[in-house]
């Protein structure tokens, strides 16, 4: 070390040398600043680059969003339906208002239009995240997902529910007006039901603080949040939110809700006739069709929640065509990707419909939905992956059930110099 150099500090918060990690010099090294203040400097122009300029958006008809939710999603008709009016109606509500408020046509804002938050209500994996995520994506608007599960009430270690806000603005480039309008989708929802009605076993003791602190955000307010994320401190600037136009879906699966749903309507139906009772069949969107928001609260959901939920959307769960179908149909399905991953080193790779068959009956067994699935292939594929991009002769692979289900250890092979005989190898 320099003679003088002990002396020297950052010209912008006095810290001196030895205490940071970098103390950059001006050109004329007069002057000095750390690496903590080119951080906040970087922040503070990242700010700054919040457009406030809203323009009304794009927006498809309801018929046109089914046919883009088509395209990645297999199956849940009924919950696309819903869904896309629902998105339709929540986007041409802001659009209506904003064009209003430019034109100052006050006689028809006298008529609110307020906003309508939707609760899914589906197995596991059996796409409602996907849903969320495609929708915002057709509508071009920022997304953010969240698991209820890991939100805290303010002052609990945990996350704070604004931290949701953060990630949406985050994926909105902190174009705060951007965020103002985008889609949040809040993930088991139903695992933090208040202990007291809820008749699932896994629950969350800070259940109920939980749902409260999330009621504020749905709710229009306007909320402070860190531009770091954890938790807050006194001294911090915070960004701003309003959350009037971010459109909340809350997904979960409700276990145990099926039969809530059946004894209020076997109790309703004692008066009239004690025999003929109300079979609620055993699927989610046939009980979801009769669910009323008495069901959600003795789940354990506040009343002032279930009040900002008020499209229902059900989903089906996948049976095994449905998987078959999400393996092969989609845009960018998994058999695609994989052909694609080997089409990449030249190779050709198939799947017997048999193997994509067996494929869907294993991920049947592990009740997790199409999340199954990859998990599955990753771990039949592996080997092959390791193998295939150091033998460069491999022309073509195909898959059959036997391979998928560890009978045969080797799939077909059919190498560059004999493109007629199948050899196994690999
Ligand atoms: P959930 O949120 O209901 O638990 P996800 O939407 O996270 O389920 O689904 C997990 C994965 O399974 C998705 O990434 C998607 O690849 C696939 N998937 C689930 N359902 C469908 C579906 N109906 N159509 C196409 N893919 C699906």
């Amino acid at each position: 070390m320099k003679e003088n150099e002990k002396d020297l500090f950052c010209s912008f918060c006095g810290k001196p040398q030895n205490l940071a990690k970098r103390l950059i010099a001006s050109p004329d090294g007069n002057s000095f600043i750390c690496d903590e203040c080119v951080d906040i400097c970087r922040d503070i122009i990242k700010e700054d680059k919040v457009t406030t300029v809203e323009t009304t958006i794009d927006l498809p008809t309801p018929k046109q969003i089914k046919e883009k939710l088509d395209e990645y999603i297999v199956g849940q008709d009924e919950a696309k339906r819903v869904l896309s009016v629902a998105v339709y109606n929540h986007y041409k509500r802001i659009n209506y208002n904003l064009v209003a408020r430019k034109e100052k046509e006050e006689k028809d804002l006298s008529i609110e239009l307020e906003k309508s938050n939707i609760l899914m209500v589906g197995p596991t994996g059996s796409g409602k995240t996907l849903l969320a995520r495609t929708l915002a994506k057709i509508l071009k608007v920022p997304f953010a997902s969240a698991d209820a599960t890991t939100l805290t009430e303010a002052g609990y270690v945990g996350d704070d529910v604004e931290n949701i806000l953060l990630k949406l603005i985050q994926n909105a480039d902190y174009d705060i007006a951007k965020a103002q309008r985008g889609i949040i989708y809040v993930d088991e929802i139903d695992k933090i039901a208040r202990k007291t009605q809820n008749v699932s076993i896994t629950r969350d003791v800070s259940g109920e603080g939980v749902q409260q602190a999330l009621l504020k955000i749905i709710e229009s307010t306007v909320a402070s949040v860190p531009p770091q994320g954890g938790r807050k401190h006194p001294h911090q600037e915070m960004l701003q939110i309003d959350t009037t136009n971010i459109l909340f879906i809350c997904g979960g699966a409700f276990v145990g809700l099926n039969d809530i749903i059946q004894k209020r309507m076997n109790d309703s139906s004692i008066g009239f006739n004690a025999d003929v009772k109300t079979k609620v069949e055993n699927s989610q969107i046939n009980f979801v069709k009769h669910l009323q928001p008495q069901d959600l609260i003795k789940f354990g959901l506040i009343p002032e929640f279930v009040g900002r939920l008020p499209v229902v959307v059900g989903l089906n769960d996948l049976n095994e065509n449905a998987l078959i179908r999400i393996l092969t149909e989609p845009k960018n399905s998994i058999i695609k990707q994989y052909k694609k991953m080997f089409k990449i080193d030249e190779v050709d790779l198939n799947f017997e419909p048999d193997a994509i068959r067996a494929v869907a009956q294993k991920a049947l067994e592990l009740k997790t939905g199409a999340r199954g699935l990859r998990t599955i292939l990753e771990g039949s594929m592996l080997e092959l992956m390791y193998e295939t991009p150091s033998d460069s002769q491999i022309q073509k692979i195909t898959i059959n059930a036997d391979y998928i289900n560890g009978k045969n250890p080797k799939p077909l092979v059919v190498r560059k110099q004999d493109s007629v005989s199948h050899e196994e190898v690999v």
